[in-house]
């Protein structure tokens, strides 16, 4: 177990943090014993509010049961969300009392699970401003952000709740007292850290490495212990327990995939996406020592822990608006679409290197959708589900894959610019524009060249192409010639008048075909 030491000499000039208390049992008659254990619990990257696969993994009101079970033995208790939690989700093109969703059920969901402490991940700031505002004055919970700003007529301020509860502005950092019952008091500070790779107009960042050390040499000798709760990759992480060989522990999000590491006395943390499983990470700190020892178990979210009830009352509360508003527009969110069969895998680091079953599949009923194409293309940022499919893969699971829709639009390229198009593919690799075509492309390495049924792509040919209609607003990486109106676009196919037709919406389109099949 890894123990740090930290001096404890409280300095009474720190001006911009925060200072709250913890909650705590009345002291008794016993003598302080210098022990104290804080229990953080964590979760990161949750889109779904509901639980998934058939109600067996995840779901807010499971993590709600696991703050109760921890809170039950040690009131001094936190839950946190390490961000991603706003977007993407399918309840983003969802509308309720007049206005577009956008995240309300998740901090809805959230505030009724009794959430302490919350930070930005990357896709808080794909909501519009006056919509990321909504959504934090409708939060119960609390915010820090260390470096990640408003952005307002050119000047970076903190982010601010405004509501009936009064103004807060997020902090910098907090500082949270906590006692026990013999009386032993510790003071846990928490910074918060976001990565600097969302690119809104709005949010302004300061340099994450820099802003986190300053803040640590400040904090360092008024708190026992400095906890970093962060949102960018696992790499960055490292070098920040590098950096900050001091802390106690880095509980971060942006991977998707579970991940534990320990570099010197730091652990990290990252619990799986969409609440699949929990981290407790345990602070044990004996305050006459000055020592921590950090101490971790992951919680697997699945079908053994009960859903909180009164959480599990707002999130139905949400289902039924989806599944209503789904309904409207001509979907059965709970039909089986898939009863047999391997899981599909729409992980975002596997669809955004290879073409797995999933892009298999969506560009098969892609070209089913539109059988005069040659060919289909489909870039993986379509593909937003970052999870495998189990069977039985419903409705509603196409959607959140496909949470943006939209239609297959069909356009006329040359072969000089198909060829530009599957280059442009290959070096957006590891992103969102990395491209899924037909089994019939295919690159041949030994010559370099795209070939198309066996034969190289016909520069004197003209190819009729597939694709999703983002693609054909020339806002993809490497692909901005790709837009109605470029010379290198030669023609664009209007949509077919029958609203019917699946390729008015690319997960109708899906959804057709796995019927079709079943
Ligand atoms: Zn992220």
């Amino acid at each position: 177990m890894p123990s740090y030491k930290l001096s404890r000499i409280l300095l009474a000039c720190l001006v911009t943090g925060l200072v709250s208390s913890c909650s705590s049992t009345k002291p008794g008659g016993q003598a302080d014993d210098h022990l104290i254990d804080i229990n953080l619990v964590q979760v990161n990257d949750v889109y779904e509010i509901a639980p998934l696969n058939s109600g067996k993994e995840g779901g807010i009101a499971r993590v709600a049961t696991i703050k109760k079970k921890y809170l039950r033995t040690n009131p001094n208790t936190l839950l946190l969300m390490a961000g991603d939690f706003l977007s993407p989700s399918v309840y983003n093109s969802l509308k309720y009392e007049g206005k577009s969703i956008r995240g309300r059920q998740m901090v809805d969901a959230m505030n009724a699970a009794g959430f302490d402490l919350a930070i930005f991940g990357n896709h808080e700031f794909d909501i519009r401003e006056n919509e990321l505002q909504d959504r934090i004055n409708e939060s119960a919970f609390r915010w820090i952000s260390t470096n990640t700003f408003h952005q307002v007529n050119g000047e970076a301020q903190p982010f601010r709740r405004n509501n009936q509860i009064g103004q807060y502005s997020f902090p910098p950092y907090i500082i949270q007292s906590c006692n026990d019952a013999d009386g032993t008091k510790a003071r846990i500070a928490f910074i918060g850290l976001t990565l600097p790779f969302n690119k809104a107009a709005y949010v302004s960042y300061t340099d994450v490495r820099q802003t986190a050390t300053q803040w640590y040499d400040r904090l360092k000798d008024s708190a026992d212990a400095i906890v970093a709760i962060t949102h960018q990759s696992m790499e960055d992480d490292i070098q920040l327990a590098k950096d900050l060989p001091g802390l106690a522990a880095i509980l971060g999000g942006h991977e998707h995939d579970q991940r534990y590491a320990q570099v010197g006395g730091v652990i990290i943390t990252k619990a799986m996406a969409n609440a699949k499983s929990g981290y407790i990470i345990r602070l044990s700190l004996n305050t006459q020592k000055k020592t921590c020892r950090v101490s971790t178990q992951l919680e697997k979210l699945d079908s053994q822990i009960a859903l909180d009830e009164a959480t599990s009352r707002v999130v139905d509360h949400w289902t039924s608006v989806a599944e209503q508003s789904f309904s409207s527009l001509g979907f059965d969110a709970g039909k089986t679409v898939l009863s047999a069969g391997e899981p599909l895998d729409g992980r975002e680091t596997e669809v955004r290197s290879r073409t797995t079953n999933l892009c298999r599949l969506i560009v098969q009923a892609m070209k089913q959708a539109a059988p005069l194409a040659d060919l289909v293309i489909l870039n993986g940022g379509s593909i937003r589900v970052d999870d495998q499919l189990s069977v039985p893969v419903t409705q509603y699971d196409i959607i959140r894959t496909l949470p943006f829709g939209g239609s297959i639009r069909e356009c006329m390229v040359n072969g000089t610019t198909l060829i530009k198009i599957l280059f442009a593919g290959k070096t957006n690799i590891g992103t969102g524009g990395f491209l899924h075509s037909n089994d019939y492309i295919v690159f041949d390495d030994a010559t370099q060249s795209w070939k198309i049924h066996g034969n190289a792509v016909d520069l004197n040919k003209d190819y009729r192409v597939a694709l999703p209609e983002f693609l054909l607003t020339g806002g993809e990486s490497n692909l901005g010639f790709l837009k109605n109106g470029s010379p290198e676009v030669l023609r664009v196919y209007d949509l077919p008048e029958d609203k019917q037709d699946p390729r008015w919406d690319i997960r109708k389109a899906v959804i057709r075909m796995m019927e079709a099949q079943k």
